[in-house]
């Protein structure tokens, strides 16, 4: 195995060695997408049970706005606009459609945050700012919880380099909490 020369420090490491850090130094073209809508409820199959819900986006922003971007899991901000407003780090995972017989794709965005309430009917923007990983299919629960725990590692990490944190200030989101309080 090759040891990482000191001016190119090898990227942080999972326990199941896929890196941390995601995508380019800056956001690159398709990045940012910008995606808005009120949050519609989904299939209710688990999400909340296993500690990740995932609010689903619209099926009309999703074909709007993701319909050039392939299948499998984003990260970057989302802001709910109930509550405090805060704009937080994300999950999202591009897939198949059940409800529409797997033609149409659906959105489905994990908020790295614990809320109080549910926000059905809520308006969320989200910024998606680069792709983890492709889809994958998974032996058990377990596996696939494995996974999307580190997808959120993913996210916070590669979240924290400043051309990435500093889209949580764009114009796109509103009055955010952290603008809020500077006022
Ligand atoms: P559904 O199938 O209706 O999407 P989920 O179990 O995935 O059901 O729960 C999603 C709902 O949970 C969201 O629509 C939202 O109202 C709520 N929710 C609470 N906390 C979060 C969070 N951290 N991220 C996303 N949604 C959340
Ligand atoms: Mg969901």
């Amino acid at each position: 195995m090759d040891s990482p020369s000191p001016s190119s420090p090898a990227p942080a490491l999972s326990s199941n060695a896929r890196p941390l850090i995601v995508g380019p130094p800056t956001p690159a073209a398709p990045y940012p997408i910008f995606v808005h809508g009120q949050v519609t409820k989904g299939f209710g199959r688990g999400g909340k049970q296993l500690g990740i819900p995932t609010a689903n986006l619209p099926e009309a922003a999703v074909s709007q706005a993701l319909s050039h971007i392939p299948i499998g899991v984003y990260f970057g901000w989302a802001q709910v606009l109930a509550g405090d407003h805060c704009v937080r780090p994300m999950v999202m995972s591009l897939g198949w459609n059940p409800y529409f017989k797997n033609e149409k794709r659906s959105g489905e965005v994990h908020i790295i945050h614990e809320f109080k309430d549910d926000f059905y009917g809520a308006e969320i923007r989200v910024a998606i700012l680069g792709f983890v990983r492709a889809e994958r299919d998974y032996e058990s629960l377990e596996l696939l919880v494995e996974d999307i725990r580190v997808d959120i590692e993913a996210a916070k990490v590669s979240l924290r380099r400043e051309p990435y944190w500093r889209i949580k200030d764009d114009q796109f989101f509103i009055s955010s909490c952290e603008k809020k309080a500077e006022n």
